[in-house]
């Protein structure tokens, strides 16, 4: 009876790990196919565009920019969760111990510099950035790359979303900028519920204000890891004045996203390999504090 409560517990546990994966998905499918009939559909607005050359014209871009940016998001993410940074088949022992090694008890083994465990990923993880629960892996060295173009192509396509709603929005009501229509956006529940909108208005000011607060998070969270990245940093070293890894911008960037990475944003098939391993980095000052470094400590009389 145990095994089998046992068994069913961890065959749980493993539907519940692609969970925020089946979710995602869902959600960039749904959007990109809300988007698509917008402009399919409901552009363009004007009666004497609805059979003209310049409208098939103008559709066909809007579908072309949205099929990129939905393929990008797609085959980043794929390759991201196929790119695992833990050091599961990595051979850590020939490395040569040295400075900012430690020992990990729950994998019984040295872990090199920038390397930490994840107890929602059981190992440990190379240049571990954080676990990122919408993906349910960690972010680290041989992801951080699709990691970030995945969040880039989100953020373009949220803002891109959010054009279109707005657009269609304001023809759905059909009195442009007023206070009614300014109130249906910051509050459309409650617009709805004293009758003041048509369920039709509700849907689009209810899925342009969902683009808006996604499209506010994902671009957020992206300047801080571009920032991040530019500074030399993980999110894990964030918290501190010093940056011992950072070798200027540009190595920065290579770091991170490869040799190639003037193009490698703009597709995840683009060979771009990293310059580094994972294991050994270079230093550009003292990995711990020293106390020419460290904080003044309270005067003293
Ligand atoms: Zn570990
Ligand atoms: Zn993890």
């Amino acid at each position: 009876m145990m095994r089998l409560s046992s068994r069913a517990w961890s065959r749980a546990e493993s539907c519940c790990q692609f969970m925020p994966v089946v979710i995602n998905t869902f959600l960039v499918l749904a959007i990109t196919a809300e988007v698509m009939y917008l402009v399919v559909v409901e552009a363009p607005r004007e009666p004497g565009e609805q059979h003209g050359e310049w409208s098939a014209v103008w559709k066909a871009t809007h579908i072309a920019s949205q099929l990129f940016m939905l393929g990008n998001i797609m085959w980043n993410a794929r390759l991201f969760l196929k790119r695992s940074p833990s050091i599961r088949g990595v051979f850590l022992e020939g490395a040569g111990f040295g400075q900012g090694w430690k020992y990990c008890y729950s994998c019984e083994t040295h872990i090199p510099p920038r390397c930490s465990h994840c107890s929602d990923c059981k190992a440990c993880v190379l240049r571990r950035d954080h676990h990122c629960v919408f993906f349910g892996q960690c972010v680290g060295f041989q992801n951080y790359r699709y990691f970030l173009s995945c969040l880039l192509y989100m953020s373009a396509g949220l803002l891109y979303a959010v054009v279109l709603n707005s657009e269609v929005f304001m023809l759905v009501l059909q009195e442009g900028l007023t206070l009614h229509s300014t109130m249906l956006l910051l509050m459309p529940w409650i617009m709805l519920l004293i009758g003041q909108v048509t369920p039709r208005a509700f849907i689009f000011a209810f899925i342009a204000d969902t683009c808006v607060v996604g499209c506010l998070c994902v671009s957020a969270f992206l300047l801080f890891h571009v920032t991040l990245m530019l500074r030399g940093q993980t999110t894990r070293e964030w918290y501190s004045s010093r940056r011992p890894y950072s070798l200027g911008w540009r190595r920065n960037v290579c770091e991170c996203l490869g040799q190639r990475w003037y193009l490698a944003w703009l597709c995840p098939l683009i060979p771009s390999p990293l310059p580094g391993d994972g294991i050994h980095f270079q230093v550009t000052a003292p990995l711990a504090e020293t106390p020419s470094t460290a904080a003044p400590g309270p005067p003293t009389n």
